[in-house]
């Protein structure tokens, strides 16, 4: 078994992201756009700031008061697709529950998607043809890609249907020629998880329960990767059942420190290749 870590996929990518930055001359700049306190909301700020200044991408910070009416945070979303110093436009989460999220994020403009997450970039998926993708789904390629492993006409599942994860996931994979199968809830509650999970080459856990996935059901030699994020007793496990997985993965991500360090980084991808886009005058 192998450990799939995202960290020194992660380093690489960065050099990749500096070089690029520096062929475009201009500094890249991300804003956020954070509505109300929340300590979950400003860890991710914090870290989002680190990763752009380590790049040369500016960071600027805009944080709009609790009580933010829609109408105002559209126009500051307005304000900043309008303003062409701006290159990509992060909506932090969550929103004070008088704000609707995914109404908001289809204000951003998609040629600033930073998250990859507006419409007309998810259907660009569909084509093949994005540019700008949902940060965790382009993490889990990355990793995939690390491996070295051909998915052409491999058993790939992908567990969770999630519209940041699962579903373009599935596309992306398909995209490669993977034999795709999503599995979701109703895969679960029809019993029937497990003859999926079983014959998995290639098995994706985004679902958010932890030791969903018994460790015993992965087939020899899978590759694992489990994006999960659950916090027990103070410490943060996957959906896989991790130990068990191990002794029969030929590789398996670690959780925390498999997925995660690469999602923020697919995020100042994502900025760089908006910035590129916009100055070589592709998008008007
Ligand atoms: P969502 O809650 O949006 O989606 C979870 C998905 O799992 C849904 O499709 C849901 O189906 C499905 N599901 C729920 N229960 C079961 C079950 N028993 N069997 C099979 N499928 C089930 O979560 P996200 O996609 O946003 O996130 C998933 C996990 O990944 C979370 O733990 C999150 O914290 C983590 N995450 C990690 C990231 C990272 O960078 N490492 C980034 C993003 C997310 P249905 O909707 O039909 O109920």
């Amino acid at each position: 078994m192998r450990l799939l870590e995202g960290k020194p996929i992660a380093l690489r990518i960065k050099e990749e992201i500096r070089k690029r930055v520096e062929e475009l001359r201009v500094r890249p700049v991300l804003a956020s756009i954070q509505v109300g306190d929340n300590p979950g909301a400003e860890t991710y700020v914090k870290s989002q700031r680190k990763s752009a200044e380590s790049l040369g991408i500016e960071y600027r910070f805009y944080k709009l008061s609790q009580d933010t009416k829609e109408q105002e945070l559209i126009d500051a979303i307005k304000g900043l697709n309008e303003d062409k110093a701006i290159n990509g436009i992060i909506l932090q989460m969550p929103l004070p529950e008088q704000i609707d999220y995914k109404k908001m994020s289809n204000f951003i403009s998609p040629h600033k998607d930073a998250e990859g997450m507006h419409p007309l970039n998810m259907g660009k998926i569909v084509f093949g043809k994005a540019k700008i993708l949902p940060c965790t789904a382009a993490a889990v390629m990355e990793l995939l890609r690390e491996t070295g492993i051909d998915l052409y006409g491999k058993e790939v599942v992908v567990v969770g249907h999630s519209e940041i994860v699962g579903k373009p996931l599935s596309l992306l994979l398909l995209e490669r020629f993977a034999t795709v199968t999503v599995c979701h809830i109703g895969t679960s509650q029809a019993g029937r998880l497990q003859e999926h999970i079983e014959k998995a080459e290639v098995l994706v856990v985004a679902v958010g329960k932890a030791c969903l996935i018994k460790g015993n059901l992965i087939k020899q030699g899978a590759v694992v990767i489990d994006v999960g994020i659950n916090r027990i007793n103070g410490k943060i496990v996957g959906d896989v059942e991790f130990s068990e997985a191990a002794k029969r993965a030929s590789w398996i991500t670690p959780v925390p420190g498999g997925v995660g360090p690469l999602t923020v980084i697919m995020l100042m991808r994502n900025v760089v290749e908006a910035a590129a886009l916009q100055y070589s005058n592709l998008i008007l």
